[in-house]
């Protein structure tokens, strides 16, 4: 029923995912979101991101960061994690993402995308035609229309699991 807004697949994570297995498999070039999925949201860049965003590089993949928060906010973010970024990205307008896969040189079969929510991130990336990872959420306390939103998430959650429990019976 909410197919388009399926992730291609669910971490607890974007720091517990297996990005050599993604390498192996051909994927070069990884789309970040960051605010709750990388970082807490508004808050700084934290050490385990810039050595994430080390381990990245090292292993080949190209980064890009692509947020529909301010120039002023994402910046110094991508700055400290060396990498690419869009800023006010429009999603979950496929624009963005499609602008990220420009910079980084790459294209839909061999780009990831990886973010928190399933409205703005995970329906623009499988709008882009994107492998699209929804991971937990970092912070503990949101704002009060995100909240909203998780409880809107939790209805396509429980059908996207559902669909899952079949396919894995
Ligand atoms: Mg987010």
């Amino acid at each position: 029923m909410f197919q388009n807004l399926y992730p291609s697949e669910d971490y607890d994570s974007a720091y517990q995912i297996d990005y050599e297995g993604f390498y192996d498999k051909g994927y070069r070039g990884i789309l970040f979101d960051v605010d709750n999925t990388l970082v807490e949201h508004d808050q700084p860049v934290t050490l385990p991101a810039i050595e994430l965003f080390e381990n990245l590089k090292e292993m080949g993949f190209k980064t890009c960061i692509i947020s529909n928060n301010k120039d002023y906010r994402v910046k110094p973010l991508a700055d400290a994690l060396e990498s690419e970024y869009v800023y006010k990205a429009g999603k979950p307008s496929k624009a963005g993402y499609e602008k990220g896969m420009e910079i980084m040189g790459t294209n839909r079969e061999n780009t990831l995308f990886i973010g928190d929510q399933i409205f703005t991130d995970i329906w623009g990336a499988n709008k882009a035609g994107i492998h699209s990872i929804l991971v937990k959420p970092i912070a503990k306390h949101e704002e009060i229309q995100i909240v909203l939103k998780r409880k809107l998430e939790k209805i396509v959650l429980g059908e996207y699991n559902k669909t899952k429990r079949k396919a894995q019976a």
